[in-house]
């Protein structure tokens, strides 16, 4: 329990603390924690002296991405979980911010009054296809029930390369995309043409942040190694053309169809915070077959999250969002760990700040699916918006898409806020990512006014000992 007031259905509890790198209208983006609906300002904390304790220059929370933080290793990570329970529980007999009004308000801020920011330049971004009930349905729906997993899908977690530069935070729009698509569905000798997007599709997942120590390239992690690599997790939209992934997949995968936009929620929840709600995945066990040993997780029964997913649409001038689907992250085959060490199997080189999508997140019933593909069954059916009159079997323009994320056991919540994007009509433009540049540009005028600021504190300071 903390001293600082936080609602019961918070996302951010005194047991989440995750991180994320927001502004405010008068300075430039830096490190946070989410507590309640307020920002923990790290570099406040810093700056005040609270952080001294700390093995590592707390200078970092003051860097506008979380990426030299991710670099440190799982004892750091921790260290500021401890360190912050420490002044906000309850509990503790340290009152230095409770007591002190000025402290309080320099260091707690109204998420009302913040913007949020990319957590991390993101590296590399890859994602993973490591649902089974998600990949036995798209086999159903393309090669029928007897081929629905192709021969490797249970001996390895398959993924491809992504693009890290589209990778938006949430909030982003989202232009519909144009494309290749095919002319005739029955017969691709036929040819394509240059037009919009039809089947605008979402998937529904998490994506896991890389942290630590980057490994020699030609060194494999290995599965000990694993889970200290992951510095935590986020909500993932892989948004997805369906008539240009048709046509341009074969033979090497998903291409211009996944590279216009994948979005993320803003704060990125530690895997420590998750410790409480470990779970089987809904396989259970892996022995039919069995992993190659590199791949084994000795804790694979309890190496799963139970972490309740919901994906909610809210058309254009509706003032409210519908749910379509309710899922949860352990409907998994591969885990993050396994994910993580086969990437790595060649001596690839893993970096922080990669991000790794978990695939499509898909349950077992009709209701529980991650992908309108799936909802929908290829557009063979009208998928509900619960709640209204209104159907969808891909995406219109003008909806906004509204995926959240929490766990909760025993009275303790975990959550991950939301990851949202709006569908703007094809030859829209961005103008959030004009924005975002301005933005940029507001950023380095407000850092060269501080530099200036202390360059003038630094002279007067010159002045008198003259
Ligand atoms: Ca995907």
């Amino acid at each position: 329990m903390s001293w600082f007031p936080i609602a019961a259905d918070s996302d951010f509890s005194l047991i989440n603390l995750p991180f994320g790198v927001f502004s405010t209208a008068n300075s430039a983006p830096r490190c946070g924690v989410a507590l309640g609906d307020h920002v923990i300002d790290l570099q406040a904390l810093h700056m005040a002296g609270l952080l001294k304790d700390l093995s590592f220059d707390a200078s970092i929370f003051g860097e506008s991405t979380l990426n030299s933080f991710m670099a440190l290793d799982r004892p750091a990570w921790r260290a500021v979980r401890s360190l912050l329970t420490e002044l906000f529980s309850k509990e503790s007999n340290n009152v230095s911010i409770r007591d002190n009004e000025s402290l309080r308000s320099r260091v707690l801020i109204p998420m009302s009054q913040t913007t949020m920011h990319m957590p991390a330049k993101v590296g590399d971004y890859t994602d993973f296809y490591s649902s089974r009930e998600h990949a036995t349905n798209v086999g159903i729906m393309f090669r029928g029930v007897d081929n629905a997993l192709q021969p490797n899908w249970l001996h390895l977690p398959v993924g491809y390369h992504g693009r890290s530069s589209s990778v938006v935070l949430s909030g982003t729009d989202v232009v519909r995309p144009y494309g290749q698509l095919q002319v005739d569905k029955t017969d691709p000798k036929k040819g394509s043409v240059h037009d919009t997007c039809k089947l605008l599709d979402i998937e529904l997942e998490m994506g896991t942040f890389v942290g630590g120590s980057t490994n020699p390239l030609g060194r494999a992690l290995t599965m000990e190694e694993a889970e200290d690599r992951i510095f935590g997790v986020v909500l993932l939209n892989d948004w997805s053309a369906r008539d240009i992934q048709a046509w341009e997949y074969v033979p090497l995968g998903p291409f211009t169809a996944k590279n216009f936009a994948t979005s993320i929620s803003p704060w990125v929840v530690t895997i420590d915070a998750l410790e409480a709600f470990r779970t089987s995945s809904s396989a259970v066990v892996q022995e039919n077959p069995a992993p190659l040993p590199y791949l084994v997780d000795p804790n694979y029964g309890n190496s799963s999250y139970d972490v309740n997913l919901e994906i909610a649409i809210k058309p254009e001038g509706s003032d409210k969002a519908y749910p379509i689907s309710t899922t949860n992250w352990k409907c998994m085959y591969w885990n993050m760990k396994q994910q993580l060490v086969h990437h790595s199997v060649t001596g690839c080189n893993m970096q922080p700040g990669d991000l790794l999508g978990s695939g499509t997140i898909s349950g077992s019933t009709e209701t529980s699916l991650g992908s309108m593909l799936e909802l929908s069954w290829k557009g063979s059916r009208e998928v509900k918006l619960q709640g209204s009159d209104l159907t969808r079997k891909f995406l219109k323009d003008g909806d906004e898409v509204i995926m959240s994320g929490f766990a909760t056991r025993d009275g303790q919540r975990v959550g991950f806020g939301t990851v949202t994007g709006k569908i703007l009509p094809a030859g829209s433009y961005n103008a959030r990512s004009l924005e975002a540049t301005c933005s940029e540009t507001n950023t380095l005028k407000l850092q060269l006014k501080a530099l200036q600021e202390e360059n003038a504190q630094l002279k007067r300071e010159l002045e008198v000992k003259k």
